[in-house]
């Protein structure tokens, strides 16, 4: 079945750990392809350091996505790993070569939006604009449909019940813009853990971060800070538990300024928003070595579009 294709050289997907004991092993047939994505955007465009540094200051600050993209893309090479790159148009704009070597290498190109507007503090019109344009400076540079779409901060919400529409009017087929767990900066706890289609009027897939559950309870597995903040047995457990009992593929992201332990400091932040934003990078990209052995990974759209066509 293709949801369960191994596209990765090691024996070890699907959960079993490097050190692992023996009766950690997972049977071939129980081992899933998760979905490893990358927001592909710098240091100073974080949502949490948007009081500041503003849109009108980006160009005073010296850009780091590219380099540090580049180190992604030669880890993915390493471990023989597909996967997606949700990429601002801004970044598209001015890097690329970066695009085009993403595209040349077999990743998926999506988007990011245009300059990390998150999508509840935009009217529908100019979401739709955004979309759009975004969508379009990516197919031009990268030469390949652009089907993918990531909320900045995962921004879709109860506030946009428009969004969703927006998205399949401008030819997207999938979202992965929810993250259904209570958080300060985001989060639509409503909203299923797995795939669905939010609309009965069209097909367009929304493919939530992943969560697991424990008395009702949902909590966060899918990357993102949690993985670089929490030690990182908590986040093989957790995602070989959505593996073996939910039977799902696990959705995974991080940044590629998180692999960059020397980027300059942003003065002025709230003492949260620096721990959030700098504990642990000089330890992440090992990390993402470790996961990257440790689980099967594929990208996003080959993993989730053929599993709902096969389950439709
Ligand atoms: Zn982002």
């Amino acid at each position: 079945m293709q949801q369960y294709r191994n596209m990765s050289d090691t024996p070890t997907d699907g959960g079993v750990a490097s050190g692992a004991q023996a009766d950690n092993a997972v049977a071939p047939e129980h081992r899933i392809v998760n979905a490893m994505s990358v927001d592909v955007e710098d240091y100073f465009q974080v949502s949490a350091f948007a009081d500041q540094i503003t849109r009108a200051d980006w160009d005073d600050h010296s850009c780091r996505v590219e380099r540090n993209s580049d180190a992604i893309l030669q880890m993915f090479a390493d471990h023989n790993v597909k996967a997606t790159f949700f990429t601002l148009g801004w970044v598209a704009e001015r890097y690329p070569q970066l695009i085009r070597r993403m595209v040349d290498a077999g990743h998926e190109l999506a988007s990011h939006g245009y300059e990390h507007t998150r999508v509840h503090h935009q009217t529908e019109d100019e979401f739709q604009a955004d979309v759009h344009r975004t969508k379009a400076i990516l197919e031009d540079v990268g030469g390949c449909a652009v089907t993918g779409y990531r909320a900045a901060s995962f921004s879709i919400d109860e506030r946009t019940p428009w969004a969703f529409d927006v998205l399949q009017r401008e030819g997207h087929s999938y979202s992965s813009s929810v993250y259904p767990i209570n958080h300060d900066l985001y989060g639509m706890p409503s909203a299923p853990r797995f795939a669905f289609t939010p609309s009965k009027n069209h097909d367009l897939l929304e493919i939530p971060v992943t969560t697991w559950t424990m008395g009702g309870k949902k909590f966060p597995c899918g990357g993102g800070g949690y993985f670089r903040l929490l030690p990182y047995f908590y986040s093989r457990w957790a995602m070989r538990r959505v593996n073996r009992q939910d039977g799902e593929p696990c959705m995974f992201y991080f940044h590629p300024w998180e692999i960059d332990p020397t980027q300059p400091r942003v003065p002025g932040a709230s003492a949260k928003s620096n721990f959030r934003h700098y504990t642990n990078l000089g330890r992440m990209e090992a990390r993402l070595r470790v996961v990257l052995k440790d689980f099967s990974w594929d990208r996003v759209d080959r993993v989730f579009l053929d599993r709902h066509r096969l389950s439709a």
